[in-house]
């Protein structure tokens, strides 16, 4: 396995829309584990094929409780065929924008269908956490992210601050 570099926004990337897997070969599989490798170091719950530079339509989650076993998921493929009426404010961060969070609201729960990594179709319905990394991970293979969801002011608010922390973090190298 091997760790890559999470890209930052605004890398150009990270909008652009990432194409469909359909083939499982090797090299899917290397990438799905090195995915995972970089989120669990990272730490996050949730990395995109784009937020590594993979314009795939591929991510992975673990969304277990800090104190459970591990629950290493890989999507591949992946499509929302429904969601609920019902929608969810919770907070959200983002590996693209290290130190950000903003409240999103979003569909409770809903159901998607993917690919897993022996290439099976699989569909599930995810409520909680869970639905919302997976609607969270689905806007990164569309170039979409957390920060369209968010008002006009606070999403400037995140981009400053943004900006403010990585120009930090290079100061402090
Ligand atoms: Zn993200």
């Amino acid at each position: 396995m091997a760790k890559r570099k999470i890209l930052i926004f605004p890398n150009a990337s990270l909008r652009r829309k990432a194409e469909r897997v359909v083939k499982i070969t090797d090299r899917t599989r290397k990438l799905a584990e090195d995915m995972l490798e970089t989120m669990y170091d990272a730490p996050g719950i949730g990395l995109a094929g784009p937020q590594v530079g993979v314009m795939q339509r591929i991510f992975v989650m673990d969304c277990s409780p800090k104190d459970g076993d591990a629950d290493p998921r890989v999507f591949i493929d992946p499509e929302l065929v429904w969601e609920s009426d019902e929608v969810e404010k919770r907070e959200e961060g983002c590996l693209s924008f290290p130190g950000q969070f903003a409240d999103v609201f979003r569909p409770a729960k809903v159901v998607a269908t993917f690919l897993d990594i022996d290439g099976d179709p699989k569909e599930e319905e995810f409520e909680g956490i869970h639905a919302r990394c997976v609607q969270h991970e689905i806007d990164h293979l569309n170039g979409k992210l957390f920060i369209d969801h968010v008002s006009l002011v606070k999403r400037q608010l995140i981009k400053r601050k943004l900006a403010k922390e990585m120009q930090e973090r290079r100061e402090r190298k």
